[in-house]
């Protein structure tokens, strides 16, 4: 039987007419998947076409042949499909890792594509794309001629929008003129369409019942929470209300415990960062205070936690003090602050001697010569705190302790941290660096070539918004560090009030790797652009940090 020739195969395949029927059915089904969706999409994404073509060809060559030649049918159209399938599966797979290992999102483009198109037709039919539910349960669809059915979509309006340019949050804000909306991209805030007051002040009060809050109350902070599902999948929604005699203003978070959590290589450190950071896991470094500082919405509660995921929860005893826990690490105790109980809070918290704490968003200075106490003999204690550079960091936190030597004693290393926009990398666009960067101080000589942001990608001679950023050019964002360690004679420097003295004597011995260098270095990398760092280091940041403010 093993042995059979083309010439007796051929008859058998006479005989029963509906085989070939079935073969050509199965070939046609690939044909149409091959060409009408995997070749654009992997032309789309920039990944090799001709390669992943031939793949296909050949597998389909081999499932042709499996089905002809096969011993028995029965078993060769099964294992044929599977030889046809195979490659699909290795492209989905190949493109899907490819992209969200490199951007760290969720991919979304395909699906939105499609949700858009539905929610057009629903929009026409007055037809609901997204279900709410919160602490109460699910939210009730109003009907079709039910007055509330515009409320009803008006939300969905305004979250769908948010959610389909990847934002990471929005924030509603309802006026006695208006209801005006904008959703925040890796940073950037972009305004909606605004609503009239009365039906936003509905939208308001809707997104408050679902969120389980009372939407009646408008003078407390409220928070709440709530889950979205549609066609492109489900949503965690924090809600933060809070209002003022002149407005009243809801901050929606999407995903935020998911968006928090990256890991300790993925942040943005550099090597050498992250192995002086290290070196404080061992018993006998670790004691004293690491200062984390950066302005608000620069990733401070990513660096936290992410460093704290380095140390041992099952060895030691781990304990934070947040005034917002966003997110919860396994085997660690977290800790809410109230604001007016902080410094007692984490009395509370250091007299139950734990190996490693979080002072997080510490702003009062009863709680500053709390922590700084312990000093070298204490716990380890990351303290992060808002600050617009290193020098703001260093001398808001010697003010808030007010006693040089009680500051600077236990003081390991001081973190200030910026986040800047991540190029695509489907549409970055190279270029050679112009000698002028040179003048300005850049090393352009240790690099071949920079790039700047894309947006759109050619296709069949057309030019296209990227699919992968929708024609932004940048996509995620990373953290841009500036680290020092300090030794003792950098200390003895701080504490005699010598800032200036403290950073160069640090950068001499190594122990200061500067804002522009670490941004410089991330550029060289082409993950971001020169325009992002200069956009993100200019930023809010001149008020006394001549010195170490980037012109690049
Ligand atoms: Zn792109």
């Amino acid at each position: 039987m093993n042995t059979l020739t083309f010439a007796e195969t051929t008859t058998v395949f006479l005989l029963s007419p509906w085989k070939p029927i079935l073969i050509c059915a199965v070939f046609f089904a690939w044909g149409w998947v091959v060409s009408t969706h995997l070749e654009k999409d992997a032309s789309d994404a920039h990944l090799n076409v001709v390669k992943w073509n031939s793949i296909h060809l050949g597998a389909a060559f081999l499932a042709l042949a499996i089905m002809l030649f096969g011993v028995n049918f029965y078993v060769a159209l099964p294992v044929g499909f599977v030889v046809l399938l195979a490659p699909i599966l290795a492209y989905w797979k190949v493109r899907n890792s490819a992209v969200s290992a490199q951007h760290q999102f969720k991919l979304r483009t395909g699906s939105f594509k499609a949700a858009r198109e539905k929610r057009k037709t629903a929009k026409t039919n007055k037809q609901v794309t997204m279900k709410f539910e919160g602490p109460n349960g699910p939210m009730k669809v109003p009907d079709k001629d039910d007055p509330n059915i515009g409320v009803y979509l008006a939300v969905e309006e305004l979250i769908s929008d948010a959610l389909k340019h990847r934002a990471s949050r929005t924030d509603i804000r309802l006026t006695q003129s208006g209801c005006q909306s904008k959703y925040l991209v890796d940073g950037v805030s972009n305004n909606q369409e605004p609503i009239v007051a009365d039906l936003g002040a509905k939208v308001v009060a809707f997104i408050k019942e679902i969120a389980g809050t009372d939407p009646k109350d408008v003078r407390r902070l409220q928070t709440g929470e709530f889950d979205i599902s549609s066609a492109s999948g489900t949503t965690h929604v924090d809600l933060t209300a809070s209002g003022s005699s002149s407005a009243y203003v809801l901050r929606l978070d999407f995903d935020r415990a998911e968006r928090v959590l990256r890991t300790w290589e993925s942040i943005g450190l550099m090597p050498k960062q992250r192995e002086l950071l290290d070196q404080l896991k061992q018993p006998e470094l670790r004691h004293g205070v690491v200062l984390f500082g950066g302005q608000s919405q620069s990733g401070l509660t990513t660096t936290s936690y992410s460093i704290l995921s380095q140390h041992d929860s099952y060895l030691n005893n781990i304990v934070t003090l947040e005034k917002q826990v966003l997110a919860t690490l396994e085997g660690i105790t977290h800790n809410t602050a109230d604001d007016d109980n902080y410094a007692t809070q984490l009395q509370t918290v250091i007299r139950r001697d734990p190996e490693v704490i979080l002072a997080a968003d510490l702003t009062d200075a009863e709680a500053a010569k709390i922590v700084s106490k312990p000093g070298k003999e204490g716990p380890l204690i990351f303290v992060s705190m808002r600050a617009t550079s290193m020098s703001d960091l260093l001398s808001k936190w010697a003010g808030l302790v007010s006693n040089p030597r009680q500051s600077f004693e236990g003081l390991q290393a001081v973190v200030y941290q910026k986040l800047v926009r991540k190029l695509c990398e489907n549409c970055r666009v190279s270029y050679k660096p112009s000698p002028d960067l040179a003048k300005q101080g850049l090393p352009i000589d240790t690099v071949e070539q920079l790039y700047r942001k894309g947006g759109t990608i050619e296709h069949k001679n057309k030019t296209n918004p990227c699919p992968i950023c929708e024609g932004l050019g940048y996509i995620g964002q990373i953290g841009v560090f500036e680290t020092l360690f300090l030794d003792n004679e950098t200390r003895k420097y701080l504490i005699a009030g010598d800032l200036k003295g403290a950073l160069t004597n640090a950068r001499r011995s190594k122990r200061l790797i500067r804002l522009q260098d670490a941004g410089w270095k991330i550029v060289a990398e082409g993950q971001t652009s020169l325009e992002e760092f200069g956009r993100v280091s200019k930023k809010k940041d001149s008020k006394k940090t001549k010195k170490s403010a980037t012109k690049s």
